[in-house]
């Protein structure tokens, strides 16, 4: 699988759009954003859609642009609670 960002946001925040190319496995996903990192005042939300990759979003609540991208180790990971299906 290869992912490639197809389309930057103009507005200079840093969100990408992404392409799957080739024949991939599809993720089960419920929600449309199964990942987020949150920073000091940042959100990056990485939405998939139909099981595949389709966005890198970065919110973030000040004016600076273009924004710089976070590193990863300014991050947290969040990931949506997991309830048990048997
Ligand atoms: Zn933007």
């Amino acid at each position: 699988m290869l992912a490639e960002a197809v389309a930057l946001c103009e507005c200079g925040c840093g969100t990408i759009r992404m392409r799957v190319a080739g024949k991939s496995a599809r993720a089960t996903c419920r929600e449309p954003v199964p990942i987020e990192a949150h920073g000091a005042g940042i959100q990056v939300l990485l939405f998939v859609r139909r099981g595949l990759l389709t966005s890198l979003e970065i919110v973030d609540y000040g004016d600076a642009r273009p924004l710089a991208y976070p590193l990863p180790e300014n991050l947290n990971l969040w990931l949506p609670p997991m309830v048990q299906i048997d």
